[in-house]
């Protein structure tokens, strides 16, 4: 079977979360407001970020589980929101708060990215600055540690937006940035979602990576045993202090993909968008439809021709269009004026946000605020 049939299983809990979805969502909410977009240097910081979007239910978690991607979560803002309270700039606070959660087992980026179908990592990230409209984008990188590192490199180090394969692999080593072997990126529970996955499309299961530790004998611990939310590609939005926002996201991308397929996370304007004049925007979910819909630049479009605000703007998007074609997912959004939004159709996301002076919000299902 192919990954269309997953989407189509996946259409079918989506009809039981379509009503979910219909259900009016708590706007994720706003700081700074006109009064602080007119004083350049005298903005709040804000954050928003992403851990994943698909089926996350209270029942398939144990609370050891819950508490570890709380406090993922919770490492990830808290380490964007230092460098924003000290100057950082949003491109350098998305930077270094998406690298803890690369480096992270428990999402799908970097250590924790899922398994291509030949048995492979493979990885994509992108980064956009609003202020100055520069993108950088990789794609199936196998080796750079940091993918969302080698984004920000391509966007600020080359006269490039995407870069793909060992050639992104070979700019990202050029540049000083940490490369490992594949198996670095093994985790067990991955491979066993990979077996499973391909076991389930009737295709052949690779051998075990070079370097991998043996199989373990006897069942794992939770944590480490198949991931059943399908999705788990990271992102992040901020505002400065200047009045700057940008975009990142970083992903593995989906359990057995094949040939070498890239999604909608690098693709400026599917997965990731950032503008001054509109919103910042970092996507999670099914790629194929963020690319077809451009999730990103729609909501942002959305915003700045129709004047609609972040959260009915990026509503319009997930809860309607994207739900009108099973197109599961979510995103995270913030804009200049310091408005902040989640929207996914999704039965749960992983997710918090951080405004300057407050506390951090962490939320994973559905029914939290
Ligand atoms: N959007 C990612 C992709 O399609 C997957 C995800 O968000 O989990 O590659």
């Amino acid at each position: 079977m192919t990954n269309g049939f997953r989407w189509r299983r996946a259409a079918g809990w989506l009809t039981a979360g379509a009503a979910i979805a219909a259900m009016a969502l708590p706007a994720c909410g706003q700081v700074g407001g006109p009064a602080a977009a007119a004083n350049p240097g005298a903005h709040r910081w804000a954050i928003v970020l992403h851990g994943g979007a698909g089926v996350i239910e209270r029942s398939s978690m144990t609370p050891q589980a819950e508490a570890a991607y709380r406090a993922g979560l919770r490492h990830a803002i808290e380490t964007g929101g230092a460098v924003l309270d000290r100057g950082g700039s949003a491109v350098d606070a998305i930077e270094a708060a998406i690298k803890t959660l690369e480096d992270n087992p428990l999402f799908n980026a970097g250590k924790g990215a899922v398994f291509a179908a030949d048995g492979t990592n493979q990885m994509d990230a992108a980064m956009m600055d609003g202020a100055t409209m520069k993108a950088g984008a990789v794609a199936d990188v196998e080796h750079t540690k940091n993918p969302i590192s080698a984004a920000k490199a391509v966007m600020q180090k080359s006269p490039y937006v995407l870069l793909v394969g060992k050639g992104a692999d070979a700019f990202a080593a050029h540049e000083g940035l940490q490369q490992e072997p594949q198996s670095y990126f093994f985790t067990e529970r991955r491979w066993e979602s990979l077996v499973r996955e391909l076991q389930r499309e009737h295709l052949p299961v690779p051998p075990r990576p070079k370097g991998a530790p043996p199989a373990p004998a006897k069942p794992l611990a939770f944590l480490e045993t198949p991931d059943n939310h399908k999705y788990g590609t990271v992102g992040m939005v901020a505002l400065d202090k200047y009045g700057n926002i940008a975009a990142g996201t970083s992903t593995g991308g989906l359990t057995a993909k094949r040939w070498d397929r890239v999604g909608d996370s690098p693709l400026i304007g599917a997965g990731t968008y950032a503008s001054n004049q509109s919103c910042a925007v970092s996507g999670t979910g099914i790629g194929e439809y963020f690319i077809r819909y451009t999730v990103a630049r729609t909501i942002c479009a959305l915003v700045q021709y129709k004047g609609m605000k972040l959260q009915a703007a990026a509503d319009e998007v997930v809860q309607h269009q994207l739900v009108a074609v099973h197109g599961d997912g979510g995103v995270i959004a913030i804009t200049p004026d310091g408005q902040m939004a989640w929207s996914f159709n999704t039965p749960g996301m992983f997710r918090a946000r951080l405004v300057e002076g407050g506390k951090p919000q962490i939320a994973i299902y559905r029914d939290e605020p």
